[in-house]
C-alpha cells in the first residue's frame, strides 16, 4: 500500500500527550536525553543483531548520533545509523504505550499517588500539577516527550537490511499518519527524527543550548555524538562514545558516573553508592554498579526483574540475564565481559557457568560494598537502608547462603532504638545475661505495636524488643533460626518465660510473683470454660505488668501478624 494512512492514537497515549503538550515541567531539556537513549539503543541493537546477520552493518560504518540544528527553521533534527523501524514497528512503537515505565508512570498519575519514594510513601496527597512535573522527571517517559518542544514531529525510518523507508508523523493532538518515503530522502539505515519547535522552544536549535544538555546529560552514550551546526554543514564531535566502564577508575570523577548512571537508569537523583571494578582469574570482567537514592518506580511489580545490563566485549546483549538475585533488584548498573561467546543465544548465556561465576561475584561485591557503608557512614546507610530495606530482607528467606550475612546488614526499630535504627550486632552486645532469644513482635503500624500490652513485661525487664513493620517480616521471622546462635522469637507467640530476669525494684504493680496461687488457678480455670470456643488456651504469664490480660498465638502455630496477612491473602 504506497498510499498514506491516517490513525488514532490509543486513547492512553493521547492523554499522556495532553499533559506532554499543557505540562508545566519547567526542566524540557529531558526530551533530548529521551530521544538520545532510543538512538543508542538502536545502535546496540543492530550491533548485536549483526553478530548473527553481519550484512546488517555493512555500508554505513561505525554507529554514531547525529544533530542537525536550523535556527531560522527552528528545526532540530535527529538522526542514528542504528536498527530503523519498519512500518509496523513505528505504528506500535509509536502509537501505543508499551514501554512499562510509562505504564507505570500513568497508572501512579490516575491514583493520584506521587514516587514510591520511602520518605513519600506515606503522604496522602492528590494529584497536582506538580505531581505530574515530578513524575516527568523521575520516570522520564520516553519518546513522547519531544511533544513538550515541538508541535510537530516527523519520524522518518528504514529498518536494517529492508528496501524500503516510512514516514511516521504527528502534531501530538491524537494521531499520526504514516506513508511510505523515497529511500533517497531516509538515512541508508536507521531513523532521523525531525522537531518543530515551538516558538517558546526555540532554543533547542541554538548550539549553545544543545550543547550544553548534550555535555550534562548524555556526556556517556556509548555512541559518539556529532553536532552539525547548519544544514549542509561538516559535523563536529561533541562525545567520543568510549564506554565509560572501561577506562581506569582513577581517570573518572564522581560527576562523570553521576551522569553515566542517569544515563543508564532513567532516572534523575544521585547514586547513593557506586561500585566499579574489574574481576581478574577464572573468569574476568569489568562490573559498574550503582544503588540509587530514589527508588525506582517498578521497584514492587510482581515480577520483581532486575535491570543489570550484559555486555560481552561491548555489545549489549541483555538486561533480562538475572545478574543480581531479586532482592537486590534495586542496583543499576552493567557487567561486561569477554569470557562468554559473542553468538551464544540469551537463553544460552543463562545456562552458562560463566555467568554463574558472574553472578556470584557481582552479588558478593555488592553485599560488601553495603557492608562497608554501614561499617563507615552509618547515617548514610541509615537512609539507604529506609528505602530499600524492605527488599533487602527478601533475601534473609531467599538466599540460605547469606542468610546471616543479610541479617547483619539489617537495621531495625526496636524498643532501645529512639530515633535511630539498631542492628541485630547492636541488639546482641546489649542483650541479657542468659538471654538466648531475638525476641520481635510485627505489625503494619509501629504506633500500633508500640502500645502492645505483650511488651509490658519485656520493657519492664528492659528487654529490647525488634519493632517489625514491613510486610515480608513476618516471612523472614518465621523462617530465620537464629543470628550469632540467638534465635528469633515472635513475643505475641508461644509463652514468654520471663520470670529468670529480674525486674527493677521500682516497677510497681508488676507481676513480680505470678506463681500459679489457688486463686488464680480457680480464675484460669474458669475462663478456660467461658472461652473454650474462642481459645485453645488460658494462662498466667509474666508478659503483662499494667493489662490484665493479652492475647498470643500457640507455639507451633503462625504469628499472629503473619496470621492476619495469611488471611488477607484468602488462605
Ligand atoms: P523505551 O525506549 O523505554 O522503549 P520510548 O518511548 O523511548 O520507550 O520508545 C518507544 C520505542 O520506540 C522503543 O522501544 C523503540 O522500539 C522505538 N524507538 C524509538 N526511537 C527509536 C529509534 N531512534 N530507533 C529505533 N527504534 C526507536
Ligand atoms: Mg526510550
Amino acid at each position: 500500500d504506497m498510499s498514506g494512512e491516517h490513525h488514532s492514537f490509543e486513547a492512553d497515549v493521547s492523554r499522556l500527550l495532553h499533559m506532554m503538550v499543557h505540562s508545566v515541567y519547567s526542566d524540557k531539556d529531558v526530551f533530548l536525553r529521551e530521544l538520545i537513549s532510543n538512538a543508542a539503543d538502536a545502535c546496540e541493537k543492530l550491533r548485536y543483531e549483526a553478530i548473527t546477520t553481519p550484512g546488517l552493518n555493512a555500508g554505513d560504518g561505525e554507529s554514531r548520533i547525529r544533530l542537525t540544528l536550523d535556527e531560522e527553521g527552528r528545526r532540530l533534527t535527529l538522526e542514528d545509523n542504528g536498527i530503523g523501524m519498519s512500518r509496523a514497528e513505528l505504528i506500535d512503537a509509536l502509537g501505543t504505550i508499551a514501554r512499562s515505565g510509562t505504564r507505570a508512570f500513568m497508572e501512579r498519575l490516575q491514583s493520584g499517588k506521587p514516587a514510591r519514594a520511602a520518605e513519600e510513601r506515606e503522604s496522602e496527597g492528590g494529584k497536582s500539577e506538580g505531581d505530574t512535573a515530578q513524575l516527568i522527571g523521575q520516570f522520564g517517559v520516553g519518546f513522547y516527550s519531544c511533544f513538550m518542544v515541538a508541535d510537530r514531529v516527523d519520524v522518518i525510518s528504514r529498518r536494517a537490511g529492508t528496501d524500503e523507508a516510512w514516514i511516521w508523523s504527528s502534531d501530538g493532538k491524537g494521531s499520526f499518519d504514516i506513508r511510505p518515503a523515497e529511500l533517497s530522502d531516509a538515512p541508508t539505515r536507521g531513523t532521523r527524527i525531525t522537531l518543530q519547535l515551538m516558538e517558546e522552544a526555540k532554543t533547542y536549535a541554538s548550539r549553545w543550548t544543545v550543547e550544553r544538555i548534550i555535555k550534562a546529560q548524555s556526556g556517556h552514550v556509548p555512541v559518539p555524538i556529532e553536532l552539525v551546526e547548519k544544514p549542509g554543514e561538516e559535523p563536529k564531535r561533541l562525545t567520543d562514545g568510549t564506554a565509560l566502564w572501561t577506562r581506569s577508575r582513577s581517570e573518572i570523577s564522581q560527576d562523570d558516573y553521576n551522569d553515566f548512571y542517569r544515563g543508564l537508569s532513567g532516572q534523575y537523583d544521585t547514586p547513593a553508592l557506586t561500585l566499579h571494578y574489574r574481576a581478574e582469574g577464572r573468569v574476568e570482567y569489568t562490573a559498574l554498579a550503582f544503588v540509587p537514592t530514589v527508588a525506582p518506580f517498578d521497584l514492587f511489580d510482581p515480577d520483581r526483574k532486575g535491570r543489570m545490563k550484559l555486555y560481552v566485549k561491548r555489545v549489549f546483549i541483555t538486561d533480562d540475564a538475572d545478574i543480581l538475585p531479586r532482592y537486590l533488584r534495586f542496583v543499576r548498573g552493567l557487567v561486561d565481559t569477554a569470557d562468554l561467546p559473542l553468538n551464544l543465544s540469551r537463553e544460552m548465556i543463562q545456562e552458562s557457568p560463566v555467568l554463574q561465576v558472574i553472578k556470584k561475584g557481582v552479588t558478593n561485591r555488592v553485599l560488601q560494598a553495603l557492608e562497608k557503608q554501614l561499617a563507615n557512614a552509618r547515617s548514610d546507610y541509615e537512609t539507604l537502608w529506609s528505602t530499600f530495606g524492605g527488599v533487602i530482607k527478601e533475601g534473609i528467606y531467599e538466599d540460605f547462603e547469606r542468610r546471616e550475612q543479610l541479617l547483619a546488614l539489617s537495621l531495625f526499630k526496636t524498643t532501645a532504638s529512639g530515633e535511630g535504627l539498631r542492628t541485630l550486632e547492636d541488639y546482641v552486645k546489649d542483650a541479657k545475661e542468659g538471654q538466648d532469644a531475638i525476641y520481635y513482635i510485627s505489625g503494619a503500624q509501629l504506633d500500633q505495636i508500640k502500645a502492645s500490652p505483650q511488651l509490658e513485661g519485656f520493657r519492664a525487664r528492659g528487654i529490647e524488643v525488634l519493632l517489625l513493620t514491613d510486610s515480608v517480616d513476618s516471612f523472614w521471622a518465621m523462617n530465620a533460626p537464629s543470628f550469632k546462635e540467638k534465635s528469633f522469637r515472635s513475643i505475641t507467640q508461644g509463652a514468654a518465660d520471663l520470670k529468670r530476669f529480674s525486674l527493677p525494684d521500682s516497677a510497681e504493680g508488676a507481676d513480680k510473683d505470678v506463681d500459679k496461687t489457688a486463686a488464680a488457678d480457680g480464675f484460669i480455670g474458669l475462663a478456660k470454660t467461658i472461652l473454650a470456643q474462642e481459645v485453645s488456651d488460658v494462662r498466667a504469664s509474666d508478659r503483662l505488668t499494667e493489662s490484665a490480660v493479652c492475647l498470643v498465638a500457640p507455639e507451633d502455630g503462625y504469628d499472629r501478624q503473619l496470621e492476619k496477612i495469611l488471611q488477607g491473602a484468602g488462605r
